[in-house]
């Protein structure tokens, strides 16, 4: 499937959503695989010190492992740290490890602790013109469950916010305050930073609840949802413990099909961003 149109610039997406387990990490993990699958040069970033991110693309993220810890905390080049995804070609991983912890403390005390993964970022971007590599086409920044340090560093280094929503009852709680702590990073820091996209996860057709808050959500937020809807999948959940994304672990599956949906329609999406 080398089909696919590059986007006319590299995108920036973060994944995020302060509520843990609603499948920000499955999702910034299976897109980027998607998309590097399709022929697109990808990058994920891992910032969550649990490093699920890491584990999912076959990362070695121990503590004794060069990661974006360094490149936050002491100023060592991305291209240093970044590791090739052993399973998907075009795909790179900035790997987390426990040391993020602490960074949260850390970073406080820093010049421009905000900025630091934007101008890593923008600093690799050059070496990578300067190598003669070609440009990245997506990075993919998988935050932790909350709205600290790290999470401000990954939305002043994006330009897109996607969001996803566990179809549950509580799925909308918690977002308005989301959606504010995004409107103070546009207004302070990153004013080019927009949700650009909202994916509904973990939904199981069998309930009425399920599709409530689907078209609830849908009703909010009718130009960010897309329409590919991720399933309850036993694949998708079973494919982290053997370092794999869905898509390399069992790619007819409908945990696969349906996240693949998703990254074409975010790629087409590319001209509206
Ligand atoms: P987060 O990064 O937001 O904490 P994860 O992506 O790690 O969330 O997902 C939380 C848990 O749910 C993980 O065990 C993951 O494997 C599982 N999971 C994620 N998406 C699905 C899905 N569509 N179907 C079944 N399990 C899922
Ligand atoms: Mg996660």
């Amino acid at each position: 499937a080398k089909d696919i149109k590059r986007p006319p610039a590299t995108r920036y997406l973060t994944v995020s959503n302060q509520k843990g387990g609603v499948g920000k990490t499955t999702t910034a993990v299976n897109i980027a695989a998607a998309l590097a699958r399709a022929g697109l040069n990808v990058l994920v970033v891992d910032i969550d010190p649990q490093g699920n991110a890491s584990t999912a693309l076959g990362i070695p993220h121990s503590a004794d492992v060069d990661s974006i810890y360094d490149v936050l905390l002491d100023d060592v080049p991305l291209a240093d740290v970044l590791v090739p995804c052993p399973d998907i070609e075009n795909l790179l991983c900035a790997p987390a490890t426990i040391h993020l912890a602490g960074a949260e403390i850390e970073l406080v005390s820093l010049v421009a602790r905000e900025q630091r993964l934007r101008r890593a970022l923008e600093q690799y971007e050059t070496h990578r013109a300067d190598t003669g590599q070609e440009r990245l086409d997506y990075v993919i920044i998988d935050c932790p469950p909350s709205l600290g340090l790290l999470t401000v560093n990954a939305f002043v280094a994006a330009r897109e916010v996607v969001i996803p929503i566990q179809c549950e009852y509580y799925a909308l709680e918690g977002l308005s305050q989301l959606l504010n702590n995004i409107s103070m990073i546009q207004k302070h820091l990153n004013a080019s930073l927009k949700v650009s996209t909202i994916l509904l996860t973990m939904y199981d057709g069998r309930t009425n609840l399920a599709a409530q808050v689907a078209a609830e959500v849908r009703e909010h937020f009718p130009s960010q949802v897309l329409d590919a809807v991720i399933p309850r999948s036993v694949r998708i959940s079973e494919a982290p413990s053997y370092q794999q994304t869905v898509i390399t672990y069992d790619p007819s599956s409908s945990g696969a099909l349906s996240y693949q949906e998703a990254a074409t329609e975010i790629n087409e999406r590319s001209a509206a961003v």
